[in-house]
């Protein structure tokens, strides 16, 4: 028993291969590149307070909706200093039809005050830094560093990400905390931000919260929902009828 023991230390230790789950999230990933190659930040900017600025607008709203407020808004505050002097009723009107008006104009005059004082009106290109600022959590934080500079310091985990990341087996998790260094231990950094736009793309056309299109799925193979077989076999025969 000794020997063996003994004989197991001094063996060398071996480089660990990938395991399944590594495995299965580049083959899922290189399918969804495969199938959404245009997959990509659905929020209108130009530069990286513009998208600052409309991921904090994209909180509870559509992208669509934030695309539609943002060319008036960038016209009227086009930077930080602009912005953080902003007239609060003005502002609040120009957002609106976005939804929680109130907090987010709070959130926007606050966060623009604190890029103007404290970093000369640049965006920082860390997450410790952004999520210092006034409204800003880590799943902005990670979306302006991974499409305004390209940065990849995590994953951006919003509600498709967490939907879709559980069905096809990734994660099993509900807490986007926790699903982030899990899918960060997974898939290599450099994949970091495009798995956000391409499970963010595959939830809203394909993999929706009620009624996935399982039947048209470019990952059927590899999802793990239990209910895929089924979601497929409805939709082909509503199909017929
Ligand atoms: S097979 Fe269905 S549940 Fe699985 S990823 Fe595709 S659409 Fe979503």
């Amino acid at each position: 028993m000794k020997r063996t023991q003994a004989k197991r230390k001094a063996r060398p230790r071996a480089r660990r291969p990938p395991n399944a789950t590594d495995i299965a999230a580049a083959r899922i990933l290189d399918l969804l590149e495969t199938a959404h190659p245009e997959a990509e930040c659905a929020l209108h900017h130009k530069n990286p307070f513009e998208l600052l600025t409309a991921t904090i607008l994209s909180a509870q709203c559509t992208d669509r909706r934030v695309n539609e407020v943002t060319p008036a808004l960038f016209a009227r505050y086009p930077d930080a200093a602009s912005l953080a002097g902003a007239h609060t009723a003005t502002l609040e009107s120009l957002i609106r039809s976005t939804g929680f008006f109130r907090a987010k104009a709070k959130s926007l005059i606050g966060c623009a005050k604190a890029l103007h004082k404290e970093h000369g009106g640049i965006v920082p290109r860390t997450i410790d830094e952004l999520v210092k600022l006034p409204g800003i959590g880590r799943k902005t934080a990670n979306v302006v560093i991974g499409h305004a500079y390209g940065v990849n310091e995590g994953i951006a985990v919003d509600t498709h990400v967490r939907r879709v990341a559980n069905r096809l087996g990734l994660v099993r998790e509900e807490d986007p905390v926790k699903i982030e260094p899990q899918l960060m231990a997974i898939i290599p950094r450099e994949r970091w931000t495009r798995t956000t736009d391409l499970l963010i793309f595959h939830g809203r056309k394909i993999c929706h919260a009620q009624r996935p299109a399982c039947g048209r799925c470019p990952v059927f193979a590899q999802c793990a929902f239990d209910g895929k077989q089924a979601r497929a076999l409805a939709a082909a025969s509503e199909a017929r009828a």
